[in-house]
C-alpha cells in the first residue's frame, strides 16, 4: 500500500456494526494494485450519529462512502441527489461527494446482475423465484423486475412479500407474484423456474446445515444462486450442484456491488479478481 499523503483521498463505509466488513479489504486492494492514491477506512457510525456523519463527509471531503446495515435508508433525505435506481429501491449504499454534493445511489441489486451476468445468465423472459423480502430481496426483485424477469416471491412472512410485490406492480408490469414460503408453494413456483434465488439468511452461521429448499425439489434445469457468502458454499448450493444445477455464490454479488462502487469514485474498471481475492481472504480470517 502507498503512504497515506497530503493528496491521498479517502473513501470509507458507515454502518454499526462494522468490524466484520470485508469491504475494506477489497478496496484497499484494488487501490493498491492501480497504484491509485485513496485509502477506505470503516467508521462504526450509531444511528444517533448519522446526520453528524454525513455532514462529517462535506466538511473533510471524503470522496467516496458505502453505506451499510442500519443506515441504507435513513441515509437518502441526508443526501442532494439520488439515482433514480435507488430512490425506486429506497436504499442507498454509495454516496460519490463532488465537491460538497453528495449523491446516493445502489451497487447492491446491479452488484447482483452483473454476478447473474458474469455466468452468461440473462434475465430477461426469465421466470425466477426469490426466497426473502427483506433488504437484500427488495433490490434482487426491483433489479430483475426492472431486466424484464418475471418473479415469485416466497416470505416466511407473507404480508412483506404482498407489501413488496404491491410496490413493484406501480413501476413493472410482467408477472409479479407473492406467496408464502412454504414446501407446497415451493414445489409449484420451482416446477416452472429457470433460477432460484436465496434471498433469505437460512443457511448463514451459524446455522450452516439448515437450507431454504428440500434438496428433492432441486433440478438440472435450474440456476441457483445464494447471496449468503458465509459459509461460501451453503448447504443449498451444496445440494443444488448435487442435482446438477448451475450455482452461483454469494461472494461475487459481494464483490461487484464494491466493484460498481470503485469504479464510480476512481472512474476506472475495477480489479475484480483481485478485490475477490481480498475478499477471500477477510472471510477466512473472519472464522
Ligand atoms: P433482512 O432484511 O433481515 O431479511 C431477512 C430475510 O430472511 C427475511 O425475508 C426473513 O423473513 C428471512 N428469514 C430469516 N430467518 C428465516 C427463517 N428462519 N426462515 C425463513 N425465512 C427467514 O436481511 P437482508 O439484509 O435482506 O440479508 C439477508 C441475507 O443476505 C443475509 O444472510 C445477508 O448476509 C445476505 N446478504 C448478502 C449480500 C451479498 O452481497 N452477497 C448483500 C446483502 C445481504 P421474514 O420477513 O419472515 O422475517
Amino acid at each position: 500500500m502507498s503512504p497515506i499523503t497530503g493528496r491521498t483521498k479517502i473513501c470509507g463505509i458507515i454502518g454499526d456494526p462494522i468490524e466484520h466488513s470485508m469491504s475494506p479489504a477489497m478496496h484497499n486492494a484494488a487501490f493498491s494494485a492501480l497504484g491509485l492514491d485513496y485509502t477506505y477506512l470503516p467508521f462504526r457510525v450509531r444511528r444517533e450519529e448519522l446526520p453528524g456523519a454525513i455532514a462529517g463527509v462535506r466538511a473533510l471531503n471524503i470522496v467516496g462512502l458505502n453505506v451499510t446495515i442500519p443506515h441504507k435508508v435513513a441515509v437518502m433525505p441526508l443526501l442532494d441527489r439520488l439515482e433514480p435506481l435507488a430512490e425506486k429501491m429506497g436504499a442507498v449504499n454509495t454516496i460519490v461527494n463532488e465537491d460538497g454534493v453528495l449523491t446516493g445511489s445502489n451497487t447492491d441489486a446491479p452488484g447482483f446482475l452483473q454476478a447473474l451476468r458474469s455466468q452468461n445468465i440473462e434475465p430477461e423472459g426469465k421466470k425466477i423465484v426469490i426466497l426473502g423480502a427483506g433488504g437484500a430481496a427488495k433490490g434482487i426483485a426491483f433489479i430483475l423486475a426492472e431486466a424484464g424477469a418475471s418473479l415469485v416471491i416466497l416470505n416466511r412472512t407473507i404480508s412483506k412479500a404482498e407489501e413488496l410485490a404491491a410496490q413493484m406492480a406501480r413501476y413493472y408490469h410482467q408477472d409479479l407474484k407473492a406467496m408464502t414460503l412454504s414446501e407446497e408453494n415451493l414445489t409449484s413456483a420451482l416446477d416452472r423456474a429457470d433460477v432460484l434465488v436465496n434471498a433469505t439468511s437460512v443457511g448463514m452461521v451459524p446455522d450452516v446445515d439448515r437450507t431454504p429448499v428440500p434438496s428433492r425439489l432441486l433440478n438440472p434445469k435450474l440456476a441457483v444462486c445464494d447471496i449468503v457468502y458465509n459459509p461460501l458454499e451453503t448447504r443449498l448450493l451444496r445440494e443444488a450442484k448435487a442435482a446438477g444445477a448451475r450455482t452461483i455464490d454469494g461472494l461475487d454479488m459481494l464483490v461487484w456491488q464494491g466493484a460498481l462502487a470503485f469504479k464510480q469514485w476512481t472512474g476506472r474498471e475495477a480489479p475484480f479478481a483481485i478485490m475477490k481475492q481480498a475478499a477471500v481472504k477477510a472471510l477466512k480470517n473472519e472464522d
